[in-house]
């Protein structure tokens, strides 16, 4: 897989001077580190990750999404796998996404398997942005995580202000 720090340094812990310069940099996070670690030896057994690109993940509580780009050989049933390893390796809800600029498709990814009914986007008076998630009452209930968790993570993924409701 395509990373950000060297495969020795993620390995050994050891980062060399550009691997630790990203982690003080805040490009990358401490915890990423044990995600790329797992993907490493995952890739042992999934060979088609190979071409594929780890972007960033991001963590909230109980739940991490990875953001990726699939090289040509991923599908979506191997991806749905490397998910399930990587929940048995780290302990927690993992979530995989593919890298997009469209915050709908983005968003979509991440709530499922609650259904987004759209996203609205609306000024606020002092000029900045914000963009309302709408979902069911009844789809609140599936989210993988607490709206206000997910509101958190999904404005740091796209650096603008997510909100998240239930209509
Ligand atoms: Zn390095």
């Amino acid at each position: 897989m395509k990373l950000p720090l060297d495969y020795v340094c993620i390995n050994s812990g050891l980062l060399c001077d550009r691997c630790q310069s990203l982690v003080d940099e805040g490009q990358i996070d401490d915890f990423e580190i044990e995600v790329m670690k797992s993907l490493i030896e995952i890739e042992g057994e999934v060979r088609e990750l190979k071409d594929s690109t780890y972007n960033k993940s991001l963590q909230v509580n109980n739940l991490i999404i990875v953001v990726v780009t699939s090289g040509p050989d991923m599908t979506q049933q191997k991806w749905v796998k490397v998910a399930k390893m990587l929940h048995e390796k780290l302990g927690k809800k993992v979530r995989i996404i593919e890298n997009t600029n469209n915050i709908k498709q983005g968003v979509i990814q991440v709530m499922f398997p609650a259904r987004v009914l759209g996203v609205n986007t609306v000024w606020l008076p002092d000029g900045s942005v914000q963009h309302i998630v709408r979902i069911t009452k009844e789809d609140k209930k599936v989210l993988p995580a607490s709206d206000s968790e997910l509101e958190t993570l999904l404005s740091k993924l796209y650096s603008t202000q997510i909100k998240i409701r239930a209509e």
